[in-house]
């Protein structure tokens, strides 16, 4: 059994990251994420603050944008077009959750596609599931980075995802039907779950319930992807699958914290890095 150190792959990404940045620099192009914050949501403040921390790391600029929980759909989508029209800018990030009366689904399809380094526009939504080259969200990105680091083939390999969110889910699916994976996705009303998982070659959970993946729904030598982050109630933090109790069935397993969570900003920065070599080649 293997255990998968996202850390370690990390920090080789942010390595090559800031290689290519420094060329960038050299050419005459700083690659500059903009973020943008609305509201107060203490998750999002953390994850945002990082986000920050780690473009200055790899020596990329980084612009944040905090904006009050009042502000309205309108002063939002200015900023964007302000945004997407700034050549210094090679990434746009809002991060969601939205406050409530914000309408998200306008607000990713305002955002120029080609700036769009979570992927979360329809158009790069698009490119993906038509196998095209686009923008790819960076959990599931980073998880196909895991694949191949571990030389885990996916060909004709039975993979089941669990979850079909925007974010995660669905776009890990088509990444792992691009290369040939046979997939089967579950979610909240899938019937038999435990029954369809136990004959999966690969399993990638990404639902949010703390130890949902119990060692009955795995197979002997399955591989484990776990992209949970919940935090229990003694403050320590938990995936998706019952590490402890699944981890001698598996060939691979994804720990939480230190598995999927440090390739997510790994990705942000290598998508943006992407963007700025695209300005290079236009
Ligand atoms: P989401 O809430 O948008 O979607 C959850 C999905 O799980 C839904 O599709 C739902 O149908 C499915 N689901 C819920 N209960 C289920 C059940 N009992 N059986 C089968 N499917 C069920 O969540 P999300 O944004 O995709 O995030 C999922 C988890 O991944 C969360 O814990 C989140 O914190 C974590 N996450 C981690 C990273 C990272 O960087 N590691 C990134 C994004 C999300």
């Amino acid at each position: 059994m293997t255990i998968i150190d996202g850390k370690a792959l990390s920090a080789k990404i942010k390595e090559r990251v800031k290689k290519d940045c420094e060329e960038l620099i050299a050419k005459g192009i700083k690659p500059t994420l903009a973020v943008i914050l609305v509201g107060e949501d203490k998750a999002s403040q953390t994850y945002v603050a990082s986000k920050e921390k780690a473009c200055i790391a790899a020596g990329m600029g980084s612009v944040m944008h905090r904006l009050g929980e009042q502000t309205t759909q309108n002063e939002l989508l200015s900023l964007i077009e302000v945004l997407n029209k700034d050549d210094s800018i090679h990434g746009i990030l809002v991060q969601l959750p939205l406050p409530k009366h914000l309408d998200t689904n306008e607000v990713l399809r305002r955002i120029d596609p080609n700036k769009d380094v979570d992927g979360f526009h329809a158009l790069n939504v698009g490119k993906l599931n038509s196998g095209l080259d686009g923008f790819v969200p960076c959990t599931p990105l980073g998880i196909m980075e895991i694949f191949k680091e571990y030389n885990i083939d996916l060909v004709g390999k039975n993979a089941l995802v669990i979850g079909r969110s925007n974010i995660v889910g669905k776009p890990m699916a088509a990444l792992l039907l691009n290369a040939g994976a046979t997939v089967t996705i579950a979610h909240s009303k899938t019937k038999n779950l435990a029954q369809i998982s136990r004959s999966m070659d690969i399993i990638v959970v990404a639902i949010g319930k703390p130890k949902f993946l119990s060692a009955d729904m795995v197979g002997e030598g399955a591989i484990i992807i776990d992209v949970g982050i919940n935090r229990l109630d003694d403050g320590s933090l938990c995936g998706d699958a019952d590490f402890e109790a699944i981890k001698d069935k598996c060939s691979f397993i994804t720990p939480v914290p230190g598995g999927v969570g440090p390739m997510t900003i790994a990705m942000l920065l290598s998508n943006t890095i992407k963007s700025a070599k695209n300005e290079l080649r236009a």
